[in-house]
């Protein structure tokens, strides 16, 4: 008997997958994405026969709905420009749809949908009361002047705004969108709706509808959960050496929890190369690079002699390091990147980006036994701080960073717990990728299961 479930929830779950492969052939970070979660979930199954009866997953796969819509605006030398922007509004089982929005040439359907498809298993971990969705355009930001930004987010949003609202959809930010760009899109909905709705758009700024602590939560979350990993092996960030991919937000914040928990970190890059800096990362530095002056990080070692920097950034995991924290983006560690982590000894790898190990890497990773921290779990503190700003918004009332920090730091813990625990009871101890995104399932099936097929 036991047998036959077990082979019905294999094959349930091969099913919907081939399925899947089937209708989105051309989507393969969607697929990549679908897969490592799918191959998480036969002991659910095994469980819970349930799930299967009333077909979850295949439900759970179909997004609600996905919006495309063309963005025009006029450049700086009045040129029409046209871009694609895109809504993928997933699943809104356990609150309104909430998600970032991704400016970058890349962006197109299959990276909108594997994002979006992570965040409903990320949201459901935070607790707070959040769906999953995502999205984005193909714009670049990179090169724009300051008013041709302006002008981009005020036409996105004039296509956006009649999908979102507090109680509907909250896009917030993600690569190319930080506080400027929720600025100008907050500014454009407020004017055409013509009402004070804050909770709206998260990622705004302090004092004008933001939460403090948000723009830090990502990377200082990061790092409150690999504390709560290195803790299981009576363990803690003191004297490691930590290489940090990216120098955007989530990195420039994980950096900075790192080093105030006395870590040693030697390494960051951005999409041009990577520095290494035996002497530690100069992170006063790098802010001035990167959020004052805007400059690319190689400016870094014209002022830090023994620093150096090398061209390409998948050179970076062949530093040693202790502990490794990708926080570019999608796909950066691959299985040769992979094995150079394990050849040099390292021992814990937590993903601050979304995706950032493909397939083949997790798998090296936990063969190897390295302690892994997928992004859905570890990287689960940003949107969890803007569940914290929607709920200030509706309280119309701000709280102090102590109070924002506290909460981001307890939620951190329950996510590490909650991740821990799933994987012992499927019998996969201290597998945190099959743990969180079982734990994460659990949540969003119950709450189908309670609204019945529709
Ligand atoms: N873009 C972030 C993420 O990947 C944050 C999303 C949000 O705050 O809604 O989770």
């Amino acid at each position: 008997m036991e047998t036959a479930i077990k082979n019905n929830a294999q094959q349930y779950v091969d099913d919907v997958f081939t399925k899947l492969k089937k209708k989105n052939a051309h989507q393969p970070e969607f697929l990549q994405a679908a897969e490592e979660i799918f191959l998480s979930l036969v002991p659910v199954f095994e469980k819970n026969p349930k799930y299967m009866e009333h077909n979850i997953l295949d439900r759970l796969v179909e997004p609600d709905r996905i919006i495309s819509f063309r963005v025009a605006w006029q450049d700086d030398q009045n040129q029409v420009q046209v871009n694609r922007g895109y809504r993928v509004q997933y699943n809104n089982v356990i609150g309104p749809y909430k998600g970032g929005l991704r400016f970058h040439p890349t962006v197109d359907e299959s990276i909108m949908k594997f994002l979006a498809f992570e965040q409903i298993f990320k949201n459901a971990l935070t607790g707070q009361a959040i769906g999953g969705g995502k999205g984005g355009s193909d714009f670049n930001p990179k090169g724009k002047s300051d008013a041709e930004i302006m002008r981009f987010c005020q036409a996105f949003m004039t296509e956006l705004y009649r999908y979102i609202g507090p109680d509907v959809d909250v896009p917030a930010g993600d690569i190319g969108v930080g506080a400027r760009e929720v600025g100008y899109m907050w500014g454009q909905y407020k004017r055409i709706r013509g009402a004070y709705e804050a909770g709206v758009l998260t990622g705004k700024k302090p004092g004008f509808g933001g939460s403090l602590a948000r723009t830090e939560a990502t990377g200082y979350g990061l790092i409150y959960f690999v504390e709560e990993m290195l803790r299981e092996e009576k363990d803690s960030f003191l004297n490691k050496k930590v290489v940090v991919s990216g120098s955007g937000n989530v990195a420039i914040y994980a950096i900075e929890k790192a080093q105030h928990f006395g870590a040693h970190v030697v390494a960051c890059s951005d999409s041009s190369g990577y520095i290494y800096d035996p002497e530690g990362i100069d992170l006063k530095l790098v802010k001035e690079i990167k959020e004052v002056r805007g400059e690319r990080i190689k400016a870094y070692v014209n002022e830090r002699p023994n620093a150096t920097y090398s061209e390409g950034c998948e050179n970076i995991w062949s530093i040693p390091c202790d502990i490794a924290l990708p926080c570019a983006t999608q796909n950066e560690i691959d299985g040769d990147q992979a094995r150079l982590l394990i050849a040099n000894g390292v021992h814990v790898v937590a993903e601050g980006a979304n995706m950032p190990s493909n397939l083949d890497a997790i798998n090296e990773f936990l063969n190897a036994g390295v302690f892994f921290g997928p992004g859905k779990a570890a990287n689960a503190g940003g949107v969890a701080v803007s569940a914290l700003e929607m709920a200030q918004n509706s309280g119309r009332t701000y709280w102090s960073f102590q109070e924002v920090d506290e909460k981001l730091h307890s939620i951190m813990k329950a996510i590490y717990k909650e991740s821990s625990e799933a994987a012992k009871q499927h019998g996969f101890e201290g597998n945190l990728v099959i743990g969180s995104n079982i734990a994460g399932f659990i949540k969003v099936a119950n709450g189908m299961l309670v609204e019945g097929v529709y």
